[in-house]
């Protein structure tokens, strides 16, 4: 016996009857881009390293002990398993001049990739859809990237502050947070007891991380710290009102978290999650804010932006958990073909069906030959299909097939020609039970 391989601990297949859930929430987003303007964009899954050690920053979570980094066995160049979308796109953006002729509106989805401890919500391959603004500086485009993540929520059939709640913050601008970050660092020092051994570390390489900690005594000391918003000068504080007073505006309740900090350096003004009660410890389903700075820290001509990343693996979890997941789709037909010498024609037909946009599934025979009719029936049964198409030696000859109904058991039966599908092919997919219908 050979040796079974397992996956990477951490990473999952998806398979039916997930896949299809993943495929209906791929539908819905493209379905919102769309509707918003946001045009799509794919960049390569393994980026250079310096990418995200410069983009992200050193002292992260991620750059410090996520990252999945190996040497190009060629040439030992030094290379990354994207853990986020945000690096890649801007690295894009400016390798292709994208922002020559003004602003964009980009989304993508994919996967991402952290060496983090596997638990419910938390994987070592994940997927995100993400979006990124870029290229103009105003509070609208803050307040337009967040009322889109609301009416993504809308499209899936949540409800926002009932199943996920906005958290907002502002970081400010550098000056600023250089200001609360020496009032910050006097007010961890002084109860410095609280402090475990990472929030230490961070004290003085990145203060505002030790807000972010998981820790419940450095949480305690993090409660009573000095509030980043309240060293914000009157231009950040415009650019907060105004994201505020449009969220107001278009009634979308938000909570404020001073704490929020978000995990990468890159932030800057409008910080934000969508979190939820439904997920235990990994509640947040989606974070963003404006990173004016990323674009020129990665060799770019300066420009502002904005975007968010969103957990697909989480949202799936909480739709699962609220019931809000649509049941898969089911085939219209499930097609059994009797005698052999009939399949050939009965492959014509279905062609026909399915171009005409029928879904049908074919019975396929196994090494015993197709099974007993019985069996078949069992089989279409469990298909979810609403009718049978029976291609049989009779019918073959009259150039016809039987449509037989799967749901409703006195149905009669119906024939219909197959030199004219056409004819019938939209009554069949329709969605009635009754084969007089089609
Ligand atoms: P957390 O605090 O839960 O680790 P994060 O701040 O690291 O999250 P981001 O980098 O902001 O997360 O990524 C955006 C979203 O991607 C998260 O809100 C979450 O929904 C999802 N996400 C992040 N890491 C993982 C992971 N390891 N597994 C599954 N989803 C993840
Ligand atoms: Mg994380």
């Amino acid at each position: 016996m050979v040796d079974r391989l397992a996956g990477v601990k951490g990473m999952n297949d998806l398979l039916p009857p997930d896949s299809a859930k993943w495929e209906w929430l791929d539908e819905r987003v493209r379905s919102v881009m769309q509707r918003w303007g946001y045009l799509g964009v794919r960049t390569p899954i393994v980026e250079p390293t310096a990418l995200f050690v410069r983009g992200l920053g050193e002292v992260t979570d991620i750059v410090e002990k996520e990252m999945y980094s190996f040497a190009d066995r060629l040439n030992g160049d030094q290379l990354t398993l994207r853990p986020e979308g945000t690096a890649g796109v801007v690295r894009a953006t400016i390798e292709h001049n994208l922002l020559y002729e003004g602003g964009k509106r980009l989304y993508y989805v994919g996967p991402m990739f952290r060496h983090e401890r596997p638990q419910k919500g938390r994987y070592r391959q994940f997927h995100q859809v993400g979006v990124e603004v870029l290229g103009w500086p105003g509070p609208d485009v803050d307040a337009e990237v967040i009322l889109l993540v609301r009416a993504l929520w809308r499209e899936l059939g949540l409800v926002e502050g009932q199943d996920v709640h906005l958290e907002l913050n502002s970081l400010g601008q550098p000056s600023e947070r250089a200001a609360h970050r020496q009032a910050l660092i006097a007010h961890f020092q002084a109860q410095a007891g609280a402090l475990d051994e990472e929030a230490l570390k961070r004290l003085h390489t990145n203060p505002l991380r030790v807000l972010d900690s998981k820790h419940p005594s450095v949480q305690a000391v993090a409660e009573t710290a000095p509030r980043l918003l309240d060293f914000l000068g009157p231009e950040s504080r415009a650019h907060f009102d105004g994201v505020r007073s449009v969220l107001e505006a278009c009634g979308v309740p938000y909570r404020l978290n001073p704490r929020l900090v978000r995990g990468m350096d890159y932030y800057n003004l409008t910080v934000f999650e969508w979190v939820t009660d439904h997920l235990g410890a990994q509640g947040t389903v989606c974070g963003g804010g404006r990173y004016d700075g990323l674009i020129e820290q990665l060799g770019g001509k300066s420009a502002p932006a904005v975007g968010w990343g969103l957990g697909i693996e989480r949202l799936v979890l909480l739709l699962e958990s609220l019931g809000r997941l649509p049941a898969p789709p089911t085939p219209d037909a499930y097609a059994i073909v009797p005698d052999a010498g009939a399949l050939a024609a009965a492959m014509v037909a279905l062609d026909a069906l399915r171009q005409a946009g029928v879904r049908v599934v074919l019975h396929a025979a196994s090494e015993q030959g197709p099974g007993s009719m019985k069996s078949q029936f069992r089989k279409a049964d469990a298909s979810g299909a609403r009718f049978a198409l029976i291609f049989g030696h009779d019918e073959l000859a009259a150039g016809e097939v039987t449509i037989k109904s799967l749901r409703v058991a006195d149905a009669p039966q119906e024939r219909r020609p197959l030199s004219r599908v056409s004819d019938w092919s939209a009554a069949l997919k329709a969605g009635g039970d009754n084969p007089a219908s089609v």
